[in-house]
C-alpha cells in the first residue's frame, strides 16, 4: 500500500490523540469518541456525528482547534465537514439495516429513505423497565421473538410523548433482524405513511405502494395519530393491515392515546387494532426515572454522581426525553468549563432546562409530590385521613418545608392538607423541627428534598 495515502481513519487517530491532549476527559468522552470519520479528499475531511446537536456543538467550540490541527498533521488547509447520522453508523457493517434487508437492494431504493432505518442504539437492553412499561416491555420482546406467532397482532403501545414508544417500537426491529434469516422489517411513522401513500397517488403508482408496504414481515408503524381524519390514508391502511395480517404478518403500532380515544378513526380500523393487544406506557416514578438517567450515563461511560442524576429525576418529571436534555446540557456546561460535574452545574442545567430563571417558585403541590416520591408515601395518604406513623411523619414533613420554602400561611397548608387545622399545621411544624435537633438522618433527609425543592 502506498504509504503516502492518509485516510480519513488515519488522519482521525492522529487528530484525535492530539485533541484528547487538549481537553479534559470529560469533554474528550464527550464529545469527541462518538465521532467517526468517513471521508477524506483533497480539501475536506468529513466526519460523522451524532446529532446536528454535536455539529453545532463542535463547530462552535472546537472548529478553530480542529482546524489548526489538522493542518498540523497534514500540513495543509483542510476543511471540516459533517454529517450527521439519521441511525446509527455501521459498525463493520455486519449487521444490515433495515433498509438494506427490507429491498434487498442498495440504498438507492427513494422509498426506502433513511429516515426508515432503525437506530441501533434503541434496543430492549438499553431500555430501562420499570413498573410503568413493564407490560409494553414483555409483550414488545414476545412480538420480536416469534413475530406473527402470538395473538399480539396487532400489538398497539400507546403512551404521552417522550415515554419510550418509538424506543420500544425500534427495539422491537432491532430484535427482530436478528433472526435468521433477517426478517424484512419496515419502520416507519404515521406520517410518512401518509405521504408515500399522497405521493403515489399523485404519480399514479397505488400499486407500487402497496407492493412495497406489503412487503415485509414486520411493519412497524410509529404515531398513528397522525392517521386521524385521513379517510383515504385509513382505507389503505386498513387494507394494507388485512393483508400482512391475513399471510401472518406482523405489525406493531404507536399511538399517544388509547385507540378508542382517536377521534376521527374508522371503526373498523379500531376494530381491527382491539383484536390484539393493547398497552400502555405510563410515567416513570422516581426509582425508574434515576435508574434511566443511570443506565445513559453508563452507556456513554460517564461518571455522574448519584445525588446528580437524582437531582435531573426530581425536578424534571414525566417526560424522559426532557430529563436527557437536562443531562446533555450538563455535560455541556461541564465540557465548556471544563470543570466537573457538580451540583452546582446540574442546578444551571436544570433551570435552563425547565426555563426558569433565578429562583423557581415552589408551590405547596410541589412539596407535596416531593415528599410522597423521596419518602415513598402516595401523595393521596399524604393529604388523607391516616394516622399510621410513616404517612404522618411525611405530612408533618411536607406541611413543615410548606412553610419554610412556600411560605404559605397556616391556613392555606391546613386547607391543602385535607382541611386540617393551623394548630395542627403549628404542631407539625414543631415536631419536625424538633426531631430534626434531635436526629441527624432525618435532618439530611428533610434538607434533601428541601434542597432538591429549591435548587
Ligand atoms: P416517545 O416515542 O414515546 O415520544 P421516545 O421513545 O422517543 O418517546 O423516548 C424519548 C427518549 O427517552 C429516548 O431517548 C428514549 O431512549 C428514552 N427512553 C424512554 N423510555 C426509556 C426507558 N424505559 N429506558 C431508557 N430510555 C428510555
Ligand atoms: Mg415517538
Amino acid at each position: 500500500m502506498d504509504k503516502n495515502v492518509l485516510t480519513a481513519s488515519d488522519l482521525w487517530t492522529e487528530l484525535s490523540e492530539s485533541v484528547r491532549s487538549a481537553v479534559s476527559e470529560q469533554t474528550f468522552a464527550t464529545w469527541f469518541e462518538p465521532i467517526h470519520p468517513v471521508g477524506l479528499d483533497d480539501s475536506a475531511l468529513t466526519l460523522e456525528v451524532p446529532s446536528k446537536f454535536y455539529y453545532e456543538w463542535i463547530d462552535k467550540h472546537y472548529r478553530k482547534m480542529l482546524l489548526s490541527k489538522t493542518k498540523a498533521v497534514t500540513g495543509k488547509e483542510i476543511k471540516i465537514r459533517y454529517s450527521v447520522v439519521i441511525g446509527e453508523p455501521e459498525e463493520n457493517g455486519s449487521v444490515p439495516t433495515a433498509m438494506e434487508t427490507a429491498t434487498g437492494r442498495a440504498s438507492t431504493d427513494p422509498f426506502y429513505d433513511s429516515g426508515s432505518r432503525l437506530n441501533k442504539r434503541y434496543t430492549f437492553s438499553s431500555f430501562v423497565e420499570g413498573s410503568n412499561n413493564q407490560l409494553a416491555k414483555a409483550a414488545s420482546v414476545s412480538v420480536a421473538d416469534s413475530p406473527g406467532q402470538t395473538s399480539f397482532n396487532p400489538l398497539v403501545v400507546y403512551g404521552g410523548v417522550g415515554l419510550g414508544k418509538t424506543h420500544l417500537l425500534q427495539a422491537i426491529g432491532n430484535k427482530v433482524m436478528l433472526h435468521t434469516p433477517p426478517p424484512r422489517v419496515h419502520y416507519t411513522t404515521s406520517e410518512k405513511f401518509t405521504l408515500d401513500f399522497i405521493t403515489a397517488i399523485q404519480n399514479n403508482n397505488s400499486s407500487s405502494f402497496s407492493e412495497r408496504y406489503r412487503n415485509v414481515d414486520v411493519l412497524l408503524v410509529d404515531d398513528i395519530q397522525f392517521l386521524q381524519k385521513k379517510e383515504q390514508t385509513q382505507e389503505q391502511f386498513f387494507h394494507t393491515f388485512n393483508d400482512l395480517y391475513q399471510r401472518g404478518k406482523q405489525v406493531i403500532l404507536t399511538t399517544d392515546r388509547h385507540p378508542s380515544e382517536l377521534y376521527g378513526l374508522k371503526d373498523r380500523l379500531l376494530s381491527r387494532f382491539q383484536s390484539g393487544l393493547i398497552v400502555d406506557i405510563q410515567a416513570p416514578n422516581l426509582e425508574t426515572r434515576i435508574a434511566i438517567l443511570q443506565k445513559k450515563a453508563e452507556d456513554d461511560d460517564l461518571e455522574i454522581p448519584y445525588e446528580i442524576t437524582e437531582l435531573i429525576a426530581t425536578n424534571v418529571r414525566g417526560n424522559i426525553r426532557e430529563m436527557e436534555g437536562a443531562l446533555i446540557k450538563l455535560l455541556a456546561y461541564s465540557s465548556l468549563s471544563h470543570s466537573d460535574i457538580t451540583m452546582q452545574l446540574a442546578k444551571r442545567a436544570l433551570r435552563e432546562t425547565l426555563g426558569r430563571s433565578g429562583t423557581k417558585t415552589v408551590s405547596i403541590d410541589d412539596v407535596i409530590q416531593s415528599v410522597s416520591e423521596t419518602l415513598d408515601v402516595p401523595e393521596k395518604k399524604l393529604i388523607g385521613r391516616g394516622r399510621k406513623m410513616e404517612v404522618a411523619t411525611a405530612r408533618q414533613v411536607a406541611m413543615y418545608l410548606s412553610r419554610e420554602i412556600v411560605g404559605a400561611s397556616l391556613e392555606n397548608i391546613g386547607l391543602h392538607f385535607g382541611g386540617r387545622d393551623h394548630t395542627t399545621v403549628i404542631h407539625a411544624c414543631r415536631a419536625v423541627k424538633g426531631k430534626m435537633g434531635e436526629r441527624a438522618d432525618f435532618r439530611r433527609q428533610v434538607d434533601g428534598i428541601r434542597s432538591q425543592l429549591e435548587f
